[in-house]
């Protein structure tokens, strides 16, 4: 087998993988909080989990892929103080709590198809997991490390020596972060409610009984409740959005560590955000978040074509938001798939040459916008057009950008409003240049070299119309 290197935030360096298990691979990715729609920015972490899974695959390994649905607890503070994002989810549109998370699963499941983001093995909602969650609390306990306040109980980070080692921070500076949700009974600001107390009994829609009172589960419990049932001997890689490795995994970490005693996941990966096209984080809790359907959908984007730019940056490095790149999106993939159309029905050999650099780069750290450039490379290299097809269809089982897929009619729209169909990648930069030319001139009223460009462009094969938008050109062998 390949080598495949990660970076895993706990060691801050690119490590080479080595699963427990020679074959099989225990992937723990944390899920939505079933409140709202998810938004581009979420969805680009479940992408890069996507990507990193397929890439597993790919590389022969078993995957048991275990995917949480957190719907309870997680509060608006993202500690422990605020309300509980469901029950304000739940009034704000005036459902019961448990009516709001599965109206939200359910569009997320239908986000996750639409992107071609293959299913984890095992869903599991925390609402379904409270015994789990209890015994872990238990167990903790007793070996010393909770206490009870006023409103719940609680987990004594001090006790834990190497609080700090997923975030790399001062201590000094993760008690600040924590000191902005005052509590005063807390021990240290670090501290986290394993278990919060109802406040009054019977004010919330979901609330459980437990051995220190009527109440639910801390956010960060969930996580490692359900990863210890289901991954307990395949704890290899555990994976988020960059904000969960402060608050969230620090605490998953510390409180799997202390109940069992033993390493809890060896591999930590986290996608950095999506930004709003401003530098600032997309947030369900902002105002200007976007989602699959508003983003993508009614303007009649593919949106795989939000997976195509998701594919360009590298899951490490930051992304700006911006309506033009998802028309970018469009036009190479609807480029890249009549690329692909163009070189037959025939399907011959994947090329071994061009698999073993593809495996290469995506086994670098999972380095999907230079295997989108390799991509490029079997297109315009001298192998058989159907070898090409057998080695990019091979490519699209990481991708997952539907490249076989033939459309009938594919348009592509240019800024200046012309429409081109068919578009055919070799012809792009010719006929583009073309096209703007005789625009140009169209706007200036020289009929004659506006005509004079419309016999170059039929001489290349294309039927050329003058629509009220611009000009509408389509390739006539694929019509
Ligand atoms: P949530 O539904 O808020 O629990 O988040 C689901 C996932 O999306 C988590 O892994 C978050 O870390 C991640 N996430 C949240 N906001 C962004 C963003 N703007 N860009 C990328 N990932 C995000
Ligand atoms: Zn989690």
């Amino acid at each position: 087998m390949e080598k495949i290197y990660l970076y895993n935030t706990l060691s801050r360096c690119k490590e080479e993988f080595k699963p427990i298990d020679d074959k099989l691979v225990g992937l723990y990715t944390c899920g939505p909080t079933v409140y709202n729609f998810a938004h581009l920015g979420n969805l680009r972490t479940f992408l890069f989990e996507d990507l990193l899974k397929r890439t597993l695959v790919y590389n022969s390994y078993q995957v048991k892929h275990v995917m949480n649905i957190t719907d309870v607890g997680h509060l608006t503070g993202d500690m422990d103080m605020g309300e509980d994002k469901i029950e304000s989810g739940a009034r704000r549109e005036g459902k019961t709590a448990w009516d709001i998370a599965e109206f939200y699963t359910q569009a997320f499941l239908q986000d996750l198809n639409k992107l071609n983001i293959n299913f984890p093995d095992i869903w599991c909602k925390a609402s379904d997991h409270i015994k789990e969650q209890i015994d872990l609390i238990k167990e903790l306990e007793k070996k010393g490390y909770t206490y009870i306040t006023k409103d719940g109980v609680y987990f004594n980070t001090s006790l834990v020596s190497d609080y700090n080692k997923l975030s790399h921070l001062p201590l000094e500076e993760l008690k600040e972060g924590a000191r902005v949700e005052k509590n005063p009974e807390k021990k240290n600001p670090t501290d986290f409610a394993l278990w919060k107390f109802s406040l009054p009994v019977g004010l919330r829609q979901m609330e459980w009984k437990s051995p220190w009172g009527i109440g639910f589960p801390g956010w960060h419990l969930e996580c490692s409740a359900m990863s210890l049932k289901y991954l307990r001997n395949n704890l290899d890689i555990h994976c988020g959005g960059i904000d969960h490795i402060n608050i969230h995994h620090t605490n998953e970490i510390a409180q799997s560590e202390s109940a069992t005693g033993k390493k809890f996941f060896n591999y930590w990966l986290h996608g950095a955000f999506l930004n709003m096209g401003n530098g600032k984080k997309m947030a369900k809790s902002g105002k200007n978040f976007v989602t699959l359907k508003s983003a993508l959908e009614d303007k009649n984007i593919d949106p795989l074509a939000y997976r195509f730019a998701v594919c360009q940056v590298h899951y490490r490095k930051m992304m700006e938001y911006s309506l033009k790149s998802l028309q970018q999106g469009q036009n190479s993939l609807n480029n890249l798939r009549s690329a692909v159309a163009a070189l037959g029905e025939e399907l011959g050999e994947v090329d071994l040459n061009f698999q073993m650099k593809f495996k290469q780069v995506i086994n670098n750290d999972l380095n999907i916008p230079q295997a989108l450039a390799l991509l490029s490379q079997v297109l315009k290299s001298k192998i058989k057009d159907k070898d090409k097809k057998a080695t990019i269809l091979d490519f699209d089982r990481v991708l997952g950008l539907d490249l076989g897929k033939v459309e009938k009619k594919q348009e592509a729209i240019k800024p200046w409003g012309s429409k081109i169909e068919g578009f055919n990648l070799k012809l792009t930069k010719k006929i583009v240049e073309l096209l703007n030319k005789r625009e140009e001139a169209r706007l200036k009223k020289d009929w004659t070299r506006a005509d004079k460009l419309r016999e170059e462009i039929i001489s290349l094969g294309f039927t050329l119309e003058d629509i009220t938008e611009g000009q509408k050109i389509v390739v006539k062998n694929h019509e």
